[in-house]
């Protein structure tokens, strides 16, 4: 079966999308592609407890309803804050 295909951000070569994820810190999880050309790790997103607490509501919580939505924007929100957070603290 073909795999999906990304672009690499780094070498800009194509490479077929296989997701891994290693666990950080405070029970956080870095989900990525890494590229097959380059080995950079293109960052899919982060999620901890919380928001896989969230996740797994959402995923239960019938389509098109108000409460789906909200539970996609606090994850998408909560996902972006960890998302800072950790690449604030890589830079130092
Ligand atoms: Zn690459």
């Amino acid at each position: 079966m073909a795999k999906e295909m990304y672009v690499c951000n780094e070498c800009g070569k194509h490479t077929p999308l296989v997701q891994k994820f290693d666990n950080l810190t405070n029970g956080v999880e870095h989900h990525y592609a890494e590229c097959q050309s380059c080995g950079y790790r293109s960052t899919i997103f982060y999620t901890n407890s919380e928001i896989k607490a969230l996740m797994y509501q959402q995923k239960k919580t019938a389509f098109f309803t108000k409460k789906k939505e909200r539970l996609t924007k606090k994850i998408q929100t909560l996902m972006g804050d960890l998302k800072n957070e950790i690449e604030a603290n890589s830079h130092e």
